[in-house]
């Protein structure tokens, strides 16, 4: 099965992935992990890649591509991948096209005043990048290594709100250009029953695929 994860930050889409590779043998390919992972190998692209990052620029399509097409060349991806993360564009999309067929796209949908609600309960500690609910830790600090808590810029109302509506506006196009292959989830739900109608779905699409 190769499915493609969509999803608002703080929509409870890393978590979905997590619970879909447990019950599936599936490759989980996020983006996010696989630029660090290319920094640290000092390849020729990582080289590349790290300058892209450290100049702030956003890392171009054809880089971004190149990548993801080197990963989904890895022999766990035979069987199958989700990709979390990508494609993020139009031309990205257009650019998996020609390299695989996508079965399946998975939308996570949460309305955005939830999102903003979860987000912004969110705390962090720093060192050891453990996240809590504020109203789980009464005293702020992390439970793991007694570090005060904070809250990052990230997910101050302000700041959530632009990349929600970032996110919208990338992902609207996406959603138009796979049509009838996109299939939505509400994820309102705790993560089990976000889960169990996703699980049934794939369990369904991997039987007719087989
Ligand atoms: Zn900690």
């Amino acid at each position: 099965m190769k499915i493609i994860l969509l999803g608002a930050p703080g929509s409870g889409k890393g978590t979905l992935a997590k619970n879909i590779i447990k019950d599936f043998s599936l490759a989980h390919i996020s983006t996010g992990d696989l630029f660090r992972e290319c920094i640290k190998s000092g390849s020729e692209l990582g080289e590349k890649l790290k300058s892209i990052i450290e100049s702030g620029a956003l890392v171009p399509d054809e880089v971004t591509i190149e990548i993801v097409k080197e990963r989904l060349d890895k022999d766990d991806c035979k069987n199958g991948f989700i990709l979390d993360g990508f494609p993020r564009t139009i031309n990205q999309a257009k650019e998996l096209e020609k390299i695989s067929h996508i079965d399946t796209v998975i939308l996570v949908d949460l309305s955005k005043e939830i999102i903003i609600e979860r987000l912004s309960a969110r705390r962090t500690c720093l060192k050891c990048g453990s996240t809590y609910n504020f109203k789980d830790v009464p005293n702020g600090k992390c439970l793991n290594c007694n570090e005060e808590l904070i809250q990052r810029d990230d997910d101050k109302p302000l700041t959530i709100q632009n990349r929600l509506e970032v996110y919208e506006k990338n992902t609207a196009p996406l959603i138009d250009f796979y049509g009838d292959k996109v299939v939505k989830f509400s994820s309102k739900g705790t993560v089990e029953e976000t889960y169990r109608p996703v699980k049934s779905f794939l369990k369904k699409l991997e039987a007719n695929i087989e």
